[in-house]
């Protein structure tokens, strides 16, 4: 990345061991510390002043960690100006500037639960010295919300002013901006309050209204806003307070300055005070008695952390007693008795190195980008997905650019924006992505499947290579054939024309007219490695046959045989995964069991109109055209005719010693029944040669109805069809239909 040092790079440059004593800084260390000190800089004034960010977070606190670690072992180049002695940020001209009665402070930061441990248990044994040795720790725990610090000044209860953190000592003047959000009061509620007080808090876009909003701007083909964080600031830092008011901005209060006359013995019971003035509280503040009680509120919090009302970066520890806070007092920048643990970061920046697109297995063009590696919420991310071409304008990415990457938990990664500020300094120059006019892997014109699609699709769904591709991969699945030897590599290596030019599969109909022998030749491009480390060179290597040498000739490998050995026993599976492998749209595993239930065989399935299949529990009008769709295609019927003569199973076996009772007719089961469950009730009727359909219509023999039946009771009757209870259906199925009485009303 061309951001300055990253965090590598800032390790490399490390000239002793950490921890160890250096007693005169060599020039070397010297030089790195300044220009630590610059970058930080830098980097806050972006952050504070502009709002917008040149690194991520967790880059920053890198930079900022390794600052305190040379100032820790060279005490003698910490000046008072340094980054480590003040609050982050500066008031910006912009604003008229006010002082805070009482400095802000910014908070110690951890970024590990050993490192929380022994920060609270150094505070504990620092607390049990105090006074008479009686004093217990009471942490109040509470989120650390992601927006921006903001002091409330009010003078008899009335709200005179409201600023930004500044550099804690001088803020930047935002009381027309503040004034704007509905819920901070102009004036205090209740009584008590002392006649001037100093109200901090945080300034937040709840996540739900920023979802909202973003939405609304890339609709109106704007930039979104990049994260609640730096868009909160944002907002509260307008030029013009009508423009504030349209954000839709909440505040939180979590602490107090100036407080002349406040009855208040501790931080928790200052909550209440603040809540009875009318000020808004958070909900998820607790007073704590020990460690296993803080990191359990971290592992609660941590898992829920996208469910909350808003974004946090990690969790605020503060002792709750004021006269324990008293006597611990501050350091020139932060408090010494509150600690924040920040959470492994969701977001980070890295170099988008290209953007390029996928076909998929129903010929969807989808671009994605290709990043520079990097960690993000615990795992090694370089592709995302760009969904298509509208998305990609519409965060306004272009190759080359520096981007803001974000992974939630396990939630799939996610190319937020650029880092617009870097643009200029990208070398090679950024460029446009442009969505390709030709599909990349057959070459075939790309189109929207219909007029104002938004997705463009590869129409030669037969034998594009990229979509067999997929559809191979698919059939192997664990929901369809359960190949286990036939996975991604080996789907390419069948279906990608590499070497040799013809490859053994151009459709999937000859996947069971596979043998050894057609195998041999296929080579596939792979990296070239050296001490398991990859060179950047490829090279052309057999991927069903061992390499052979003059005195072991190649052969089929290992995995190879076991291919076989499955693709053999694919053809016994049972009809629905059959079903599953075809690729139909909308046919998942839960509609395949419920056609392979209802109809038993491919055949019937085949022949079955489009009402038929719409009935049948499970399937309905979307998938009963889909499937008359894909059986209208010849080279589809193909599929099932070459897969048929292969010897694939194309029905479910029967019992042929059960009696075919229900020949001909059609029954519903409707309501629980108290001795069979609905997939047993058909296929009890399948077995007798009847079909289970899913709703009543006039061609309804009978419907079977249990506890709780609904409308389709209902219906039923409205129809004049038989119902029957569950005694009345076992005689069904014993006797067909000259037997059962209809159950009583
Ligand atoms: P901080 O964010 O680590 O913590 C202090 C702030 O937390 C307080 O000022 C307060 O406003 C806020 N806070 C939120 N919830 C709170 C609660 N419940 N109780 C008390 N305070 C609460 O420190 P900081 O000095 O505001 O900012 C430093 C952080 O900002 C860095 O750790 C970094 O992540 C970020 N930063 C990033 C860049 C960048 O370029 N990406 C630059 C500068 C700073």
């Amino acid at each position: 990345m061309s951001t300055g040092p990253g965090p590598a790079e800032q390790t490399a440059t490390r000239t002793t061991a950490p921890g160890g004593p250096e007693a005169i800084p060599s020039d070397s260390v010297r030089e790195e510390y300044e220009n630590l000190v610059d970058l930080v800089r830098k980097y806050r004034f972006a952050y504070y002043q502009e709002d917008t960010p040149l690194v991520s977070d967790a880059e920053f606190d890198q930079l900022f960690r390794r600052l305190e670690e040379i100032e820790a072992l060279h005490p003698e180049l910490v000046s008072n100006d340094s980054p480590t002695q003040e609050v982050g940020g500066e008031a910006s001209a912009a604003f008229a500037a006010v002082e805070h009665l009482q400095r802000m402070y910014s908070l110690e930061d951890v970024f590990s639960l050993e490192e929380l441990e022994a920060w609270l248990t150094k505070a504990s044994a620092g607390i049990a010295k105090l006074g008479d040795g009686s004093h217990q720790p009471a942490w109040l725990t509470e989120l650390k919300i992601d927006g921006l610090a903001v002091n409330l000044l009010y003078r008899d209860g009335k709200l005179v002013r409201a600023a930004t953190r500044g550099d804690g000592t001088t803020g930047e003047d935002i009381t027309h901006n503040v004034l704007t959000i509905r819920e901070i009061p102009q004036e205090l509620s209740g009584e008590g309050f002392p006649a001037e007080v100093e109200i901090r808090g945080e300034v937040f876009i709840p996540s739900k209204a920023f979802a909202e909003f973003n939405e609304a701007l890339i609709e109106a083909g704007k930039a979104p806003l990049a994260n609640p964080r730096n868009a909160a600031a944002g907002s509260l830092r307008q030029k013009d307070p009508a423009e504030t008011a349209k954000r839709p901005l909440k505040m939180f209060v979590h602490g107090i300055g100036a407080r002349e006359g406040l009855q208040a013995r501790s931080q928790s019971e200052t909550y209440d005070l603040l809540k009875d003035w009318g000020l808004p509280v958070s909900p998820y503040s607790e007073v704590l008695g020990s460690l296993e009680e803080v990191l359990d509120f971290i592992k609660r919090y941590g898992d829920q952390r996208h469910k909350l009302l808003h974004e946090i970066d990690g969790i605020v520890v503060k002792v709750d007693d004021f006269a324990i806070q008293r006597a611990l007092g501050y350091t020139t920048r932060v408090p010494r008795w509150a600690v924040a643990y920040k959470y492994p970061p969701e977001e980070v920046h890295t170099k988008l190195l290209d953007i390029l697109v996928n076909v998929g297995r129903t010929g969807r063009v989808t671009p994605f980008g290709m990043m520079e590696p990097v960690k993000v919420a615990g795992s090694t991310v370089e592709m995302a997905t760009l969904h298509n071409q509208d998305v990609v304008k519409a965060k306004g990415v272009k190759i080359g650019d520096i981007v803001v990457l974000r992974k939630a938990g396990d939630v799939i990664p996610e190319i937020v924006g650029p880092v617009l500020a870097l643009r200029d300094q990208q070398d090679p120059p950024v460029r446009d992505f442009e969505m390709p006019t030709a599909c990349p892997s057959c070459g075939t014109p790309l189109a929207p499947a219909k007029e104002g699609d938004v997705d463009i699709r590869c129409p030669n769904a037969r034998s594009c290579p990229s979509q067999l591709r997929e559809r191979v991969f698919h059939l192997a699945g664990r929901g369809a054939f359960d190949i286990e030897a036939l996975g991604w590599e080996a789907a390419i290596a069948l279906t990608q024309p590499t070497e040799p030019e013809v490859p053994p599969l151009t459709t999937e109909a000859a996947l069971f007219d596979l043998t050894p022998e057609l195998l041999a030749e296929v080579r596939i491009r792979r990296e070239k490695r050296s001490k398991g480390v990859a060179t950047g060179e490829f090279e052309l290597v057999p991927y069903f046959y061992s390499k052979g040498t003059a005195k072991a000739p190649s052969k089929p490998t290992a995995t190879t045989e076991k291919l076989f050995r499955e693709l053999e026993k694919a053809k016994t599976q049972p009809l629905w995964r059959v079903l599953v492998a075809l690729s139909i749209r909308h046919v998942g595993p839960r509609a395949s069991r419920a056609l392979a239930t209802a109809f038993g065989t491919m055949d019937a399935i085949r022949k079955a109109s489009e009402d038929e299949l719409a009935h049948v529990d499970g399937v309905g009008p979307t998938i009963a055209a889909a499937l008359k769709e894909w059986f209208a295609e010849d080279w589809h019927v193909e599929i099932v005719d070459r897969w048929a003569a292969a010897g694939v199973r194309m029905e479910d076996e029967r019992d042929e010693s059960m009696p075919r009772t229900l020949e001909g007719l059609t029954v519903v089961v409707t309501g629980s029944l108290p001795n069979f469950s609905r997939d047993e009730a058909k296929e009890a009727i399948l077995l007798r040669g009847g079909k289970a359909a899913g709703s009543v219509s006039k061609n309804t023999s009978y419907v079977v109805a249990g506890e709780n039946a609904g409308t389709k009771l209902d219906k039923a009757e409205q129809l004049g069809v038989p119902v029957l209870d569950e005694d009345g259906f076992r005689q069904l199925l014993a006797e067909g239909p000259a037997a059962p009485a209809e159950a009583a009303p």
